[in-house]
């Protein structure tokens, strides 16, 4: 049986979440999965999980393997120990790096949320990106279908196609989407500087930064940096998480660390009750 003092920390830690996803955007709560939610739930200790290095090389060799079967038998999936996360936003910036996103544009915010009462108070923080869900409401809106589920679970946009009516911006439950304006960072200034015109490589090819060129104008969201996937590499935010919080692999393969940590009982996905099925998982 709980003592009372770890049964009111686990719902300190649900009620932060629901707090600090619903307040930032009035739309997200989080939902516990049917077995999670009594008692026998306590996360195992962080010493159990090996230490940061060696979890890269494992996920890397998992990746390798995942790659060699059809795409349609891979199943990736993104699990995010927030025990573990400090908060310092190194994912984000990652992510704008290698995607070279625009003002406006972030598919990796971490939302943060002070807690407790002076002088006992501290900050708890919260990674969120695009789901990838197994039932996305973004789909089935776009009047052009632009933006499609690939055989591998991942929500695909399709710059070419994409009219930019942003009709899937308000669709997603999680506020994961967001309009790329051609805004640059030196917009108002003299020149922009050539940095922001380098291509993306989002979706396997390139996308120089031009007005009126795809992505300008386009939805955009996180895409679990496909092409880097398909060159074998991690996604961006895996690799430059300094608190090695953030796990990526195949849930189809019972041996991959990804399998074995949603399978744990803190293992806990966003509003999972709106039958989106999440692909993201949080370790809280
Ligand atoms: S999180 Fe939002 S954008 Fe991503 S697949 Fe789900 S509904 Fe679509
Ligand atoms: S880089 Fe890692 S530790 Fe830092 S905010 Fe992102 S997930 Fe958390």
């Amino acid at each position: 049986m709980n003592e009372p003092s770890e049964h009111v920390e686990k719902h300190e830690r649900r009620d932060f979440l629901k707090l600090l996803v619903g307040g930032a955007t009035a739309a997200v709560a989080l939902a516990t999965r049917p077995e999670t939610v009594d008692a026998a739930d306590s996360p195992k200790p962080l010493e159990e999980l090996p230490d940061g290095e060696s979890m890269i090389l494992r996920m890397q060799g998992e990746l390798r393997r995942a790659l060699a079967k059809p795409v349609e038998k891979r199943r990736w999936v993104m699990v995010i120990d927030l025990r573990k996360c400090v908060g310092c936003s190194a994912c984000t910036i990652g992510c704008v790096a290698e995607n070279k996103l625009p003002p406006g544009v972030v598919y990796r915010p971490v939302m943060e949320e002070e807690v407790g009462e002076y002088p006992n108070v501290g900050r708890r923080f919260l990674p969120r990106l695009c789901n990838q869900c197994d039932n996305p409401p973004c789909v089935p809106v776009c009047p052009v279908k632009a933006t499609y589920k690939r055989p591998d679970g991942i929500v695909e946009i399709n710059y070419e196609q994409c009219i930019g009516c942003r009709y899937c911006l308000p669709a997603c439950p999680y506020g994961a989407r967001t309009a790329d304006f051609g805004e640059f960072y030196t917009s108002g200034t003299p020149r922009a500087e050539p940095y922001e015109k380098l291509p993306s490589h989002e979706y396997g090819r390139e996308w120089p930064r031009e007005q009126d060129k795809s992505p300008v104008g386009n939805a955009r969201k996180c895409h679990f940096c496909i092409h880097r996937l398909d060159a074998g590499m991690l996604p961006a935010c895996v690799t430059t998480c300094i608190g090695y919080a953030t796990y990526f692999g195949d849930a189809n393969d019972p041996e991959s660390l990804v399998s074995e940590l949603i399978a744990r009982p803190n293992a806990m996905r966003l509003k999972e009750e709106l039958g989106t099925k999440p692909r993201v998982y949080y370790l809280v």
